[in-house]
């Protein structure tokens, strides 16, 4: 399998479903529809070398089925790196469902849901993304016991951003020890875009430290609560970009990292929790190299959230999510260096390193 991911990929121009599939070497997709509810949904099992896959449950109204397809078959091989480099003993999975989140949702679908997660027979474990809630994993619970991101009055981890937002914190604070030898984010011009459930629990960690941060939302409220809670500055969503920082923390959207905002920004260091944030990695990763720009890979920095989760499969203790979590720092120096010495974007590194591990284990895996 590894040896395929680091391959270019097979079959690139074979596009039919196991075409794709084969394409970056997806174990499986199983396809899900049942009448009475109107669920339409795919499970994507991308890896698992290293433990059952693990990954989150979207719902969006998507244009077509294509579309559908594509983002499982590319969520669920992100999540394969992700669980691998934050050294966890799980693979990668995620399912998406295809509807409007507002209109569409019921606890009959998502208990229907739930039957057909529970059908691969602990193969995928589920848990919350864009569009489901921690009431709709409930609702999954009645049918399957292979679901996580419970809240904690069911036993579960609760809400998982709070840890994100420490695993952020730490890869910031990685990578200004990396460009100036100083883990110290005090005085430090840092853009926080997006003040959402990660948003701002990052803010609070900032602000405690003394950092000057300013923040933008594209909701009002969000702005105004978040200003007066911790008196910080802000800025219109159309500005951020043109902002003096030293510090760009992505905390809303993907792809953001991308031509028109590369030529406006002016920070030295790139560090939020959104996921995909560079728009085309073998192109803005390279050219935030070539820019002298720091960053710090997405889903490496925004891995707490899972790594809470891993910690709901094994036996929930908090204080271990959050340690492991802390190790998000010294992975990321490992990224700064291997980066250097080999002349490589971050991105690459960490790709490598993830994909160093999964080979490293699945030969482990082949003794008895
Ligand atoms: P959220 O929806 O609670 O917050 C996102 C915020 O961004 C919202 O307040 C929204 O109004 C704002 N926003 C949207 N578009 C914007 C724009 N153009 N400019 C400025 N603000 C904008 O989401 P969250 O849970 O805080 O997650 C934030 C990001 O981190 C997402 O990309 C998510 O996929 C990623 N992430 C979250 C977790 C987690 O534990 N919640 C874990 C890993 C990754």
């Amino acid at each position: 399998m590894t040896e395929i991911m680091e391959k270019a990929p097979v079959n690139h121009t074979d596009a039919s479903v196991t075409g794709r599939m084969s394409a970056f070497d997806h174990e499986q997709l199983v396809f899900c529809q049942d009448k009475q509810t109107g669920l339409r949904s795919i499970i994507a099992i991308h890896n698992t070398v290293l433990g059952p896959a693990v990954g989150g449950t979207r719902m969006w109204a998507y244009g077509n089925e294509e579309d559908a397809i594509t983002d499982a078959l590319r969520l669920s091989r992100g999540m394969t790196y992700k669980n691998a480099l934050a050294g966890l003993n799980i693979g990668g999975g995620k399912a998406v469902i295809i509807g409007d989140a507002r209109k569409n949702k019921s606890e009959a679908l998502m208990r229907r849901f739930g039957k057909f997660v529970n059908s691969v027979g602990g193969k995928y474990i589920t848990a919350e993304d864009v569009g489901i809630s921690t009431k709709d994993m409930e609702y999954v619970r009645l049918e399957t016991k292979h679901v996580v991101g419970l809240p904690e009055y069911l036993g579960g981890s609760g809400d998982p951003s709070p840890v994100t937002a420490y695993g952020v914190y730490m890869g910031m604070k990685a990578s200004n020890k990396e460009l100036t030898g100083s883990e110290s984010l005090a005085g430090k011009k840092i853009v926080v875009q997006g003040v959402g459930h990660v948003g701002e629990y990052l803010v609070e960690y900032l602000v405690k430290e003394n950092a000057e941060v300013t923040i933008c939302d594209i909701y009002e409220d969000r702005v105004n609560d978040v200003v007066k809670k911790y008196n910080v500055k802000a800025v219109d969503p159309s500005a951020v970009y043109d902002q003096p920082m030293d510090i760009y923390s992505p905390c809303a959207l993907g792809a953001t990292i991308n031509d028109d905002t590369l030529n406006k920004l002016k920070c030295s260091i790139i560090c939020g929790a959104a996921n995909n944030q560079l728009k085309d990695e073998t192109i803005h990763g390279v050219d935030v190299l070539k820019r002298g720009i720091l960053y710090a890979p997405d889903y490496l920095v925004n891995a707490g959230g899972i790594i809470n989760c891993y910690w709901e499969i094994v036996g929930y203790n908090r204080q271990a999510a959050l340690s492991q979590t802390e190790g998000i720092f010294n992975t990321a120096l490992n990224i700064f260096k291997k980066s250097k010495e080999e002349n490589i974007p971050t991105y690459l590194a960490a790709n490598q390193l993830a994909e160093a591990r999964i080979a490293a284990i699945g030969k482990i895996k082949m003794t008895y």
